[in-house]
């Protein structure tokens, strides 16, 4: 009997490395194909650091065999988050004291190193940026295999399975859904306070070792530490037009810093409480702008259109791009898990090229993520929506005051 055709794992990113890390282990045979150049950190990586938890990013990592290399980097300690308003008032600290999910931290790149080295390096090719996929011959018996286009010019062809892990442009979801993701009408703009930054010190006293939000209407600066003991800061704006932060708009960051800085804090930031905008004021380079989009929650009912393409499917954010929740690395790390277990309890462990089987697999997969992403999408959009609302800070401890006292009356 010939080898079984792979499987073609479109995108190297939090899903795609889960996915691949787990068919490493039980022997079935995969290739990833993934837009970077290089293992190497790209400046495009979202997201400085990560808060994964137990029943999803962490179980994913726990299924993979990567526990124990994930906790060299976890930061449980992390696990606080001070809120406030826009002035100044209602601050509050939640810690996770009697939460029963932990939600430890580790940074994005860390993560994505333990993924990297947890699979053969000839297994990840680089510079692969998916153009196009068809169907073509050549599976023996008359089965059709997928083939892949890339855009350096080059084609692959002979996979059974086409797993679109390739983030919020998917160049894979066309294939399975028409639905698109939209743009949000807010944007994140991330800059940095490094332990040598005049408000270091400020961001050690505010935020400590986590994560902290002030929210005032249409406007939410956060601030995280990094593994390094740096901040990012996430400058948060509700505008409508998205030319404003490309070349030659007034928060052009990637041409002219200081021009955009004093745009963002004259149209923006104006009225906010001086130690919150001097966070702004004192932010350094490199800046990145993160226009925030989401899929619509109407395409995942039941009555939606999903094509079936044979062998093809969709993980994390490829499948129910949302707005930043605190889930959308955990959901995309467990859908990964999801699909490995229904494709192993399908292909009973031999691993042959078993269409039928691989379909019933993702069938099955898709059933369940389907209903997870509604909820996600749901709760992306209302989460992010809070973090932009004059009383966001009033909403949110009042968020975090019920999980305590849920968490008291459990213990008690
Ligand atoms: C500003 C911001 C902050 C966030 N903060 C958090 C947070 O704190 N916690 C959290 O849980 N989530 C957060 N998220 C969401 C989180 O980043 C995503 O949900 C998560 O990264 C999804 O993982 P993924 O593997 O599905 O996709 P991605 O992480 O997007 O990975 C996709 C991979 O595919 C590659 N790729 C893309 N297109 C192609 C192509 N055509 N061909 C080949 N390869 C391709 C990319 O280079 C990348 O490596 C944040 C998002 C943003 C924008």
């Amino acid at each position: 009997m010939s080898a079984p055709a792979p499987i073609a794992i479109i995108g190297g990113g939090p899903c795609g490395l889960t996915f691949a890390r787990l068919l490493s282990r039980a022997g079935i045979n995969y290739v990833v194909f993934e837009r970077d150049d290089s293992p190497e950190p790209q400046d495009h990586h979202s997201g400085g650091t990560l808060d994964l938890h137990t029943t999803t990013g962490i179980a994913a990592l726990d299924a993979a065999g990567l526990r124990a290399e994930f906790e060299n980097f976890a930061r449980y300690e992390a696990a606080v988050f001070t809120v406030q308003d826009a002035q100044g008032g209602n601050r509050y600290r939640a810690d996770a004291e009697g939460d029963e999910e932990q939600r430890p931290e580790i940074d994005r790149v860390q993560l994505r190193k333990i993924l990297l080295d947890s699979v053969p390096a000839e297994r990840v090719k680089w510079g692969k940026t998916l153009e196009s996929i068809s169907r073509g011959e050549g599976g023996g018996k008359g089965a059709k295999r997928w083939v892949l286009k890339f855009k350096d010019g080059s084609e692959e062809s002979g996979f059974r399975m086409v797993v679109g892990c390739d983030g919020a442009s998917s160049a894979v979801r066309p294939l399975i859904t028409p639905a698109k993701p939209q743009y949000s009408g807010k944007t994140y703009i991330e800059g940095r306070i490094s332990p040598s930054n005049p408000q270091y010190v400020a961001a050690q006293d505010l935020v400590g070792p986590g994560n902290s939000a002030a929210m005032g209407a249409g406007r939410a600066l956060l601030l995280q530490q990094m593994s390094d003991r740096s901040y990012r800061a996430y400058i948060g704006i509700e505008e409508s037009d998205t030319s404003l932060t490309r070349p030659g708009g007034i928060l052009d960051f990637a041409t002219d810093i200081e021009t955009s800085r004093t745009a963002l804090l004259e149209r923006y930031y104006a009225d906010w409480a001086p130690h919150l905008r001097a966070f702004i004021e004192d932010a350094e380079a490199p800046f990145r702008v993160w226009p925030l989009y989401t899929l619509d929650v109407e395409a995942f009912a039941p009555e939606a259109q999903w094509t079936r393409a044979p062998g093809v499917t969709l993980l994390g954010d490829a499948a129910h791009v949302t707005l930043p929740n605190g889930e959308g690395v955990n959901l995309a790390m467990l859908d990964a898990l999801k699909l490995f277990e229904a494709l192993t309890a399908e292909l009973g462990g031999d691993d042959g090229d078993d269409d039928d089987a691989v379909e019933r697999a993702i069938v099955a997969y898709e059933a369940d993520m389907r209903t997870r992403a509604q909820a996600h999408i749901e709760d992306g959009i209302q989460m992010c929506g809070m973090m932009f609302q004059a009383d966001g800070a009033e909403k949110m401890i009042a968020f975090f005051k019920s999980f305590e006292d849920a968490a008291k009356a459990q213990a008690s």
